[in-house]
């Protein structure tokens, strides 16, 4: 028996049930089945995360929590969102709950911008359009929520094209356009695997500021562990279109209990784990235009016996931790046993003597910024680096 949610978050009714979904692509004898029967719920104010590799079909479930995949390759019991269910709601219910009830980030904010429109005018349209805001009170609401995620100079910025931003600055005004309605469900799909890891830091506390502001619930989508632990309360992880461990971060990428999520976090470098040469997963993800027989994760898993011939079922190990797999307490071992570690020398060991292999004295860079003119400039330059030794 599989929990759907701990007891300490199931006492409120869920903002995001899922259950039994299953959705494919291409049509024909062999449809891709990127998802299979997948079940799970977020309560109000909780952030869950999915995990996988590219192509385990993360994306493809919050497309169907949009309707954004064709209906006809969607299967589920129920996608209910605050108990409504989103595959009963005609067009007209679909655009009043887009935007407003639920609101998607991207990957690629410039994708999500209008390249001719001021931001302004494009976080301003989000609020005239659902929450019925005069052209002043609309501009006035923009100005406030450029301020709420951090932008530098919100009038100025409300003014500028999304070219004249920076990747961090773009990604904030989706996120301030995505929180305009204040919406019971966020979902977030790679928000920060487009930028740079300093930017990357600063969205993600924006992120966790932003959940204890307005208190939405959020589906995180990522393939990044580390990002995941920082942000999420529980997680779920999905291999070949099917979840196969689920429970809160602690318990998934603490204590491990499916020997797929042993394999993602032995792949990735640990902050207390020493030098030890990471091990990547052998193999690639299953044809899932023919999905093999018995457990899905087989003709990569080291621990394979017997048994795996049959398919595991999601169950609990402990009370909200549940994973798919035959094994019995022997998956329960560190992530350090499962990498095969192996001591890499250390860079100061092998370094000849005392000399650097880096040296760098007084170096400075300035610029200016974008259109000024040099011998006209009046425009202070921008200091990107001064006198670094
Ligand atoms: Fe590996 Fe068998 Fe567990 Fe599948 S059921 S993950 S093949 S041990």
């Amino acid at each position: 028996m599989r929990t759907l949610m701990p007891a300490t978050v199931a006492l409120a009714p869920p903002v995001l049930e899922i259950a039994a979904l299953s959705a494919s692509y291409g049509g024909g004898a062999q449809p891709l089945q990127a998802v299979r029967n997948v079940s799970f719920s977020i309560a109000p104010g909780e952030a869950y995360g999915l995990i996988g590799e590219s192509g385990s079909g993360k994306t493809t479930i919050a497309y169907a929590v949009m309707r954004h995949v064709r209906d006809a390759q969607v299967r589920a019991e129920r996608i209910a969102l605050q108990g409504r269910d989103v595959l009963r709601m005609n067009a007209k219910e679909l655009t009043t709950i887009r935007g407003r009830q639920v609101a998607m980030i991207y990957q690629d904010p410039m994708g999500a911008l209008n390249p001719v429109l001021r931001i302004g005018e494009q976080v301003a349209e989000v609020l005239r359009r659902h929450r019925g805001l005069s052209r002043t009170a609309a501009r006035a609401r923009t100005i406030a929520l450029l301020e709420q995620v951090h932008l530098p100079d919100p009038a100025a910025t409300a003014r500028r094209y999304p070219h004249q931003l920076s990747g961090g600055q773009q990604q904030r005004v989706v996120i301030a356009m995505a929180i305009a309605c204040e919406p019971e469900l966020l979902i977030m799909d790679e928000p920060t695997t487009a930028l740079d890891v300093t930017t990357e830091a600063v969205i993600l506390d924006l992120i966790r500021e932003l959940r204890r502001s307005i208190g939405a619930a959020v589906l995180f989508i990522s393939h990044n562990l580390a990002v995941v632990a920082n942000v999420c309360d529980r997680v779920g992880v999905l291999y070949a279109g099917q979840l196969v461990e689920e429970g809160t971060v602690q318990q998934v990428l603490r204590t491990p209990r499916h020997p797929y999520t042993l394999g993602l976090l032995a792949s990735i470098p640990r902050a207390d784990g020493g030098l030890t040469r990471l091990r990547a997963i052998p193999g690639g993800l299953p044809d899932l235009r023919d999905i093999p027989t018995g457990c899905i994760f087989r003709a990569r898993c080291d621990d394979a016996f017997a048994a795996c011939g049959v398919v595991p079922q999601l169950v609990d190990v402990t009370p909200g931790h549940a994973r798919r797999c035959h094994l019995g307490d022997e998956a329960a071992r560190p992530i350090e046993t499962y990498s095969t570690p192996r001591s890499v020398p250390r860079v100061e060991d092998e370094a000849a003597g005392d000399q650097p292999r880096l040296a760098i004295e007084g170096l400075t860079r300035w610029f200016r910024p974008d259109g000024a003119i040099p011998f006209l400039a009046r425009v202070a330059p921008v200091r990107a680096v001064t006198d670094v030794t």
